[in-house]
């Protein structure tokens, strides 16, 4: 009888336990569904595209939440003057034009906040993205305008010098080269604007190009020749960093003809072109073989439906700032019809 009334005991006990466990798993969960915060239209990345897409998203009604990323303002706020956005007959710098563009999203409704994506799961509505590896949104549509990063050559030379003398943005650290010698690699627009900014601080700027002609435009190669202290070094590759303990010395290069030879310079600038920042989101939508989010057209549809690219991250071919804004107000509208529709 003890033995029964005691066996009687010990399985109603199991029985409550099983109960005891099943509520406060019930309770973890729906406290997790608690913290989890829902928003209709998640934005993410604050450059042109994320803040032109809160823009009309605002307007439209779909309260856009902005997670501005690691570099809040995108690439522009490492650029110096914006000459080729309409609207500024003097050029903006582009600072001031993304904390306008801010501004503007903020006044009509966006609520712009700091944070980076760090996970993502768009496997099914509505999606989940993780902020800062602790707060966890769901989002009936996304953005993705999370843009590009710049590139480095990949010599072990490079990464042991970055940030002591190494770097990929004149506009951040020109500054520490004033009046000293520096060498810019690159042939592209963007290597020329830093070249003739650095040219402004420094004593010298070396530029480092690979082929025999510039890919930059017309204007600005016109205005890297009208430069005094820019020497282009033509059918240039680099072959190492030079450096002491205290950071670049100068730079190994080697000529199209075989020649190897140095150069003293102090900093050291890489303008290679970017990488899109798509690798967070590219398990669900389709890239291009560099990484470039495909779109559906001359939509901002991605292949999963509800999910909209604009920006740098799905433009591998104009990149422009006025480029950007627009594909972020076609992602807004985008997202709008999709909402509406849902
Ligand atoms: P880009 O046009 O792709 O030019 C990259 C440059 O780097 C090219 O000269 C390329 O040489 C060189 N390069 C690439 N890999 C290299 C390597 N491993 N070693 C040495 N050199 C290498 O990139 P970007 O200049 O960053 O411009 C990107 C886009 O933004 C362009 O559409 C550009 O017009 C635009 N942009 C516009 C403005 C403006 O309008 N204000 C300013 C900046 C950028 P090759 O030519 O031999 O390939």
């Amino acid at each position: 009888m003890d033995i029964q009334e005691g066996k009687a005991v010990s399985d109603e006990s199991l029985i409550k336990d099983a109960e005891n466990e099943r509520k406060l798993l019930y309770l973890q969960v729906t406290q997790n569904e608690l913290n989890m915060e829902t928003v209709k239209c998640l934005i993410v990345g604050g450059g042109p595209a994320g803040y032109t897409a809160a823009i009309y998203a605002s307007r439209a009604d779909i309260s856009p939440v902005v997670y501005e990323g690691v570099q809040p303002g995108g690439q522009l706020t490492t650029t110096t003057d914006i000459e080729n956005y309409p609207g500024f007959e003097n050029g903006i710098a582009g600072p001031e034009l993304m904390a306008t563009m801010k501004a503007q999203a903020v006044r009509l409704g966006a609520d712009v906040r700091t944070g980076a994506v760090t996970d993502a799961d768009l496997s099914q509505r509505p999606f989940k993205v993780v902020i800062d590896g602790e707060h966890e949104i769901a989002a009936e549509a996304l953005i993705i305008a999370t843009g590009a990063t710049a590139k480095y050559l990949g010599l072990p030379s490079e990464i042991k010098y970055r940030g002591l003398g190494v770097s990929a943005c004149a506009t951040c650290d020109g500054f520490f080269y004033r009046k000293k010698t520096v060498a810019v690699v690159g042939g592209g627009d963007t290597a020329c604007e830093e070249a003739t900014y650095l040219a402004g601080l420094c004593k010298k700027v070396y530029m480092i190009v690979r082929r025999d002609v510039l890919r930059a435009s017309q204007a600005m190669q016109e205005r890297v020749m009208a430069t005094e202290n820019i020497e282009v070094l033509w059918n240039c590759n680099t072959q190492e960093v030079l450096g002491d303990e205290y950071g670049v010395t100068g730079a190994r290069l080697v000529r199209k003809d075989g020649e190897v030879f140095d150069i003293a310079v102090d900093g050291f600038f890489l303008a290679i072109g970017h990488h899109p920042n798509s690798e967070l989101f590219n398990k669900w939508v389709n890239v291009d073989k560099e990484g470039y989010i495909i779109t559906d057209g001359k939509t901002s549809r991605t292949n999963v439906e509800g999910v909209f690219a604009a920006g740098d991250v799905q433009d591998p071919l104009y990149r422009q700032c006025v480029t950007a804004a627009a594909s972020g107000c076609r992602a807004a509208l985008d997202a709008e019809k999709f909402l509406k529709m849902k």
